[in-house]
């Protein structure tokens, strides 16, 4: 099992050589041949942090965006701005060989907003429910036409914050069709509710 045989783009596999990702963590191993399915498909992964999920979702994302539109394409939700920063900063990491090429990750936190008018520019979008929503609707500084992931990190947490109904509302904006991808540490009744509605059809892993 290695990660050339997900024959993943050749400058994700270099990124991932000298992140030192050698072989595909257990998570990453299971959700990725899922991930990349074409025809999308959506998935409702369970796994705690330190599994390697971010980058499962990361490598996803990474593989789908069109470099040559700067427009956004993949959004990310996340429970906490520090989460969202996070994954922002893997993404940018394991991006690294695709940012001659064009790549352009945005953190949607309060301190990176651009200034009033001006359009958020990036394929991939990472934020809190409430600033993607405010940047969407109340802003319009977010175009969500051309997004055709969705990924949903820490979900149990976003629902114990009350933050389920915002995500529902972001998704509800997004055209058709779009992939959705749902991880969280734990899978209670609520949180798998959630995930019928959130993600029909997914395919499910635990670990
Ligand atoms: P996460 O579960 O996303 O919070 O990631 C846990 C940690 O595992 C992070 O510090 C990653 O840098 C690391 N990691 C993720 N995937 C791999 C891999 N395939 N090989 C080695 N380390 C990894």
């Amino acid at each position: 099992k290695s990660f050339e045989a997900l024959e993943l783009r050749e400058e994700l596999l270099r990124g991932l050589s000298v992140m030192g990702f050698h072989k595909p963590s257990k998570i990453q191993e299971r959700a990725l041949p899922l991930l990349l399915k074409n025809p999308p498909q959506n998935l409702i992964g369970q796994s705690q942090s330190g599994t390697g999920k971010t980058a499962a979702f990361v490598l996803n994302m990474l593989s789908r965006i069109n470099l040559d539109i700067k427009q956004p394409q993949c959004l990310v939700l996340a429970p906490t701005r520090e989460l969202a920063k996070q994954i922002a900063g893997v993404a940018t990491i394991m991006g690294a060989f695709l940012k001659d090429k064009g790549l352009v990750v945005f953190e949607a936190v309060p301190q990176t907003l651009p200034p009033r008018g001006q359009q958020v520019e990036g394929q991939i979008v990472v934020g809190t429910p409430g600033t993607v929503m405010d940047l969407i609707q109340r802003k319009r500084q977010l175009d969500v036409r051309g997004i055709k992931v969705l990924t949903l990190d820490e979900a149990d947490s976003m629902l114990d914050l009350s933050m389920g109904d915002q995500c529902k509302k972001v998704k509800n904006l997004l055209p058709k069709n779009h992939q959705v991808v749902l991880f969280s540490a734990t899978f209670p009744p609520s949180v798998l509710q959630f995930g019928s509605l959130f993600a029909p059809n997914a395919n499910q892993i635990t670990l």
